[in-house]
């Protein structure tokens, strides 16, 4: 960083020495924070109530006959979104290998990677918010169904209807194909800003679908901008607010209590004596930090979250370590934003996640790109799971717990010593299904050479 710069007021030195590890994070080196502002649940301020959750919860159940009927392969679950929980016992012992760590207790793998429809964690947010405001409209113009069956969302009538409006989103990639996804399903018109980062992969498939795709040269902030821009300038659009929206959240959220179900079902006991560890892969923060909020609310104090982040986009780490949240970018800090993991690479939080957070999230750890393709190739050889690069992001999670001596200090202070060995640790594996196979081949090939890398 050139001298004499300035970031709100305060030189790069100034904010090195209040932050030392910011020195670690301009380059790019890995890290493990743990959060001074983590709070009892009891007296932490809960903004998002379990009654909204709840209410999000109750609206997919109403949704669930569309979508159902307009997605085939969620009959099997219903018309629900929900993805597996699954034991990964030989990626455990492999962790335990690679590392020189063994890992008391349980290691699950939430799969988000083959949610229905969407193939990541962005099925929850994204499909619930397109569905809240399509029953809204439907409401405003008095097309509620009068028998409570929303299988009619299906119909052509409907699709008609919704033909009227259109919708848009700025995204690296993931959100745009659920909302682009839903939304032509349901007829609306819609537009994804994506940004340089996003896949080709996932622009053809969204204009296979009819989705209008605008692509531009500069990283996701700047695609979200533009979209938010263009939206406003048309009263029948409704933008999607990755930065700020409330209802991505909820819709995140409500994984929370399907998994306690599942949890329950697997007779995986959550209680003081048997601690839950949930490491999440962290962009703009809705989608983590939705469902790291639910868990709180139904686990408090028992369940430990933690969000992962590349190197290179350490953007809520930044955020919360300084209270600064959306005032400060990576690149402010001479960090590039540029990474891999295409879920991942942003350059500035979400300030409504960082602040519903702040007092409830455990810690923020950074991964290089590397390590996520050698574990992607790790996990695939391991447990035949194939995955997106940024869905690796929480694998490590456990091992840094365990191994570093931030790590470590967390789990004394909260009294969790003689705990481990009943802990249960879940990654949330966030995305991957979609990828097409000659790409995945080619992540998987990139994971030999990164383990070729490291021993050189
Ligand atoms: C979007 C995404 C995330 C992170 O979600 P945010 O809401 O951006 O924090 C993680 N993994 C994958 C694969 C994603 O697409």
């Amino acid at each position: 960083m050139e001298n004499g710069v300035r970031v709100e007021g305060k030189t790069i030195e100034q904010w090195k020495s209040e932050y030392p590890l910011l020195s670690e994070l301009m380059a790019t080196a890995e890290v493990f924070w743990t959060n001074p502002r983590l709070t009892p649940v009891a007296e932490a301020e809960m903004t998002v109530t379990a009654e909204e959750v709840q209410d999000a919860e109750e609206r997919l159940r109403r949704f669930a006959p569309f979508i159902q009927q307009a997605f085939p392969e969620t009959s099997s679950a219903s018309g629900l979104i929900e993805s597996p929980l699954a034991s990964i016992p030989n990626m455990q012992d492999e962790l335990a290998r690679r590392f020189g760590q063994e890992i008391p207790g349980r290691l699950l793998l939430k799969c988000d990677s083959h949610l229905p429809i969407a193939g990541s964690i962005k099925a929850r947010g994204g499909i619930y918010e397109v569905l809240a405001h399509a029953e809204e409209l439907a409401k405003k113009h008095d097309r509620l169904p009068a028998d409570g069956d929303y299988s009619v969302f299906a119909t052509e009538e409907y699709r008609a209807f919704f033909s009227q409006y259109s919708i848009a989103v700025g995204s690296t990639g993931n959100l745009g194909l659920s909302i682009g996804i839903i939304s032509a399903k349901l007829g609306f018109r819609v537009t994804v800003h994506m940004s340089a980062d996003a896949k080709a992969w996932k622009k053809d498939l969204l204009r296979a679908k009819g989705v209008q795709v605008v692509e531009y040269q500069s990283d996701y902030g700047k695609a979200v901008e533009e979209g938010r821009k263009q939206a406003e300038a048309d009263p029948q659009c409704y933008f999607i607010d990755d930065e700020n929206s409330k209802r991505l959240f909820l819709g995140y959220a409500v994984a929370a209590g399907r998994l306690q179900k599942q949890l329950e079902e697997q007779q995986v006991i959550v209680d003081s004596e048997h601690p839950l560890f949930v490491y999440l892969p962290c962009g703009v923060g809705g989608g983590p930090g939705g469902v790291a909020y639910g868990l709180k609310l139904l686990y408090g104090d028992r369940v430990h979250c933690f969000f992962a982040e590349p190197t290179h986009s350490p953007c809520m780490l930044l955020g919360l370590m300084t209270g600064y949240h959306d005032k400060l970018a990576v690149q402010d800090f001479g960090i590039d934003n540029k990474t891999d993991a295409d879920g991942l690479a942003v350059g500035r939080p979400s300030r409504f996640v960082g602040k519903v957070m702040e007092p409830l999230l455990s810690g923020v750890y950074t991964v290089v790109d590397g390590e996520l393709y050698r574990l992607l190739r790790a996990l695939r050889d391991s447990e035949s799971v194939r995955l997106e690069p940024s869905a690796l992001a929480g694998m490590p999670g456990p091992i840094r717990l365990l191994g570093q001596a931030a790590g470590q200090q967390y789990i004394e202070q909260h009294g969790l010593a003689d705990k481990m060995k009943n802990a249960t640790h879940i990654v949330w594996a966030t995305g991957g299904s979609m990828v097409p196979a000659h790409i995945q081949e080619a992540y998987y090939a990139k994971g030999l050479e990164c383990e070729e890398q490291s021993h050189s």
